[in-house]
């Protein structure tokens, strides 16, 4: 009981709030930009639901897997930017992706360290390291210690999170 009336208490708080300044819509959205401006973007699941297709929200917000040799970008060779498929961010740059053989986009360094974002992650009795955007949360893949040189690193990930916007050359 004391939930509902805390609910409705914020609910009514919200809508008093936007009397005074602003219809209910535009009010929500002013509240989700401040948040964003502060620091992650948050967006509810419903949120993530509509601007995702199934698939994209099972991986980066479900932290799924696609299927290996299935995605559309693993034999991708264009030229121009990986971006994330979440929120648009720079993730990795054509260059880094090389053949790894897995299946999966492989990237040996992102486009700026500090647009993603690594975690462990122990899950399915194994220890590896999760990769994040850092920007919306989106799971992107993993990353493993058997890259390539200069990292050594194989940043390995899902089609699903990512979108490409290619560099036409002039
Ligand atoms: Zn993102």
């Amino acid at each position: 009981m004391a939930e509902h009336l805390a609910f409705n208490y914020m609910l009514k708080s919200i809508l008093i709030q936007d009397d005074r300044k602003e219809p209910v819509g535009r009010g929500f959205k002013s509240l989700w930009a401040h948040s964003t401006m502060k620091s992650k973007m948050q967006k509810s699941d419903t949120e993530w639901k509509t601007c995702l297709s199934p698939e994209e929200y099972r991986i980066l917000r479900e932290k799924g897997t696609e299927t290996p040799f299935t995605g559309k970008y693993y034999k991708n060779k264009k030229k121009g930017m990986y971006i994330c498929a979440g929120c648009g961010a720079e993730l990795f740059p054509s260059d880094t992706k090389y053949e790894s053989g897995t299946g999966w986009p492989s990237f040996w360094k992102p486009a700026k360290k500090e647009n993603v974002e690594t975690k462990p992650d122990n899950s399915l009795f194994m220890q590896r390291t999760e990769v994040l955007c850092k920007k919306c949360g989106g799971h992107l893949g993993h990353v493993f210690d058997d890259g390539p040189e200069p990292t050594g690193k194989r940043f390995c990930i899902n089609s699903a999170s990512l979108n490409f916007k290619e560099k036409k050359s002039k």
